[in-house]
């Protein structure tokens, strides 16, 4: 990565960090998951909304290192608007590139590829994908996950979930 791009994506994520997008908690989420972040201290809660299939709505709220926060604010950005099937497969991609097994898919990630240095420090792996996994579990929280029928659960009382990254 050149010198000029490294700067490029650093000011993405001091951006983010500073003014985080939809940063706020919701009353009315149809699912929120917790995630958290012991090596580092990065607490995060992750809601959404959907519309359907569609995710018409998300936030996130908590502390953490600017890695951790800013990708929150970008991962929140990213999914809105999108389909759970299509969340899925872009943190599929995400997670390719921030571990560095898949870097190939960086170009089809948008802003959300400046996170793709991380993957040289694998503590910091865990900051950036923790958001990401807090959505993952929301996600499956309703309805029972990708391809589900709908879950057992009963659908008026969302219940949390607490996830650690891996
Ligand atoms: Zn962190």
């Amino acid at each position: 990565m050149s010198a000029e791009l490294d700067e490029l994506y650093q000011s993405i994520i001091l951006d983010h960090n500073r003014r985080p997008r939809n940063f706020r908690t919701m009353d009315d989420a149809s699912a929120h998951a917790d995630g958290m972040n012991p090596l580092c201290g990065d607490q995060f809660t992750v809601w959404l909304k959907l519309d359907g299939d569609q995710i018409s709505d998300v936030s996130f709220q908590g502390s953490g290192c600017a890695i951790s926060k800013a990708s929150a604010s970008l991962m929140t950005a990213a999914v809105k608007g999108k389909t759970k099937a299509e969340v899925e497969q872009l943190f599929e991609r995400f997670h390719g590139v921030v571990t560095g097994k898949h870097p190939e898919h960086a170009e089809s990630l948008g802003s959300l590829k400046a996170f793709g240095g991380v993957s040289r420090f694998p503590l910091r792996v865990k900051c950036a994908s923790l958001a990401w996994h807090a959505m993952h579990a929301a996600l499956e929280q309703d309805g029972g996950g990708p391809g589900g029928p709908g879950g057992p659960g009963s659908p008026g009382s969302p219940a949390a979930s607490k996830v650690s990254t891996e």
